[in-house]
């Protein structure tokens, strides 16, 4: 049964589409089926999968409202391995749609129920805001990957954020959590990095990621091309990284299920 993550954090340009298209390459590098989730009108993960954006047949919209089901609007990243769904802008029009919608909340986690057992991982690609979307993925998850960058208001938004995530979930998905907070962007020569990391380190010490994700221009050259940067260049630190992010994942949720267990 699979696992499945909302990448969510409500600030643009954090890294969360950069997470989502290298962390899915890279559980696919370590033999896990992977669907990937394009959950944002901007359709960078789509893009960044190898897949044209402008001419889909069938996006998530249209099973966000019931127009397809969700293996018709599926397609395959050849250069990623997994399994992609799609969107596009017509995704902004779901926004409003939902919103007229029975079980408006749950429509994503009513779409994945009959395909979940076919992969290990569902990632989800959030839009860079707490919408009517990101609540369904929510309401989707297992729980909630946070990519953030190491800068000064970091912390400040990260509480808000995670107290938004229990609010939704205490209503919605009570068994949704932290699955871990990811240090992305990192530049260990400034100084403000390495203060807002020990302080993450302080208040988070279990749902920090011990993998950090440096600032590598492979990564940020790889999308367009349509590639992971395991693909583009896989000697790359990005590259090498969102390997080690995928191993701490994976042990992590051994971890987990073990205790779980006892
Ligand atoms: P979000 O999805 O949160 O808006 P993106 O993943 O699109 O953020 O990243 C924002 C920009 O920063 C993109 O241009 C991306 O290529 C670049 N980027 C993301 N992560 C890194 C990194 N670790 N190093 C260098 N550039 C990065
Ligand atoms: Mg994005």
């Amino acid at each position: 049964m699979a696992k499945v993550f909302a990448i969510a954090n409500q600030k643009g340009g954090v890294g969360k589409t950069t997470t989502c298209i290298n962390l899915a390459a890279s559980l696919v590098a370590t033999k896990r089926r992977v669907l990937l989730i394009d959950l944002d009108p901007q359709g960078n993960a789509t893009t960044g999968s190898g897949i044209d954006k402008q001419t889909l047949e069938h996006s998530i919209y249209d099973v966000l409202v019931g127009e397809c089901n969700l293996v018709e609007a599926m397609q395959f990243s050849e250069h990623g391995g997994y399994q992609l769904l799609p969107a596009n802008r017509d995704l902004t029009a779901a926004e409003v749609g939902l919103l007229e919608m029975k079980m408006k909340e749950s429509r994503l986690r009513y779409a994945l129920a009959p395909i979940r057992e076919n992969y290990d991982y569902i990632l989800i690609d959030c839009p860079p805001a707490l919408s009517m979307l990101t609540v369904n993925a929510l309401v989707a998850a297992d729980g909630v990957i946070i990519p953030m960058q190491c800068e000064y208001y970091a912390l400040e938004g990260l509480s808000d954020l995670v107290n938004s995530i229990q609010r939704i979930g205490k209503l919605l998905n009570p068994t949704l959590k932290i699955e871990g907070l990811l240090r992305t962007m990192y530049d260990p020569r400034i100084s403000l990095t390495s203060d807002v990391s020990a302080q993450l380190k302080e208040h988070f010490p279990d749902t920090l990621y011990q993998t950090v994700i440096p600032r590598n221009v492979r990564l940020a050259e790889a999308p367009s091309f349509g590639m992971p940067a395991l693909v583009y260049d896989k000697q790359s630190r990005g590259a090498i990284a969102y390997l080690a992010l995928a191993g701490e994942l994976v042990r992590r949720q051994r971890a987990n299920a073990h205790t779980a267990n006892v």
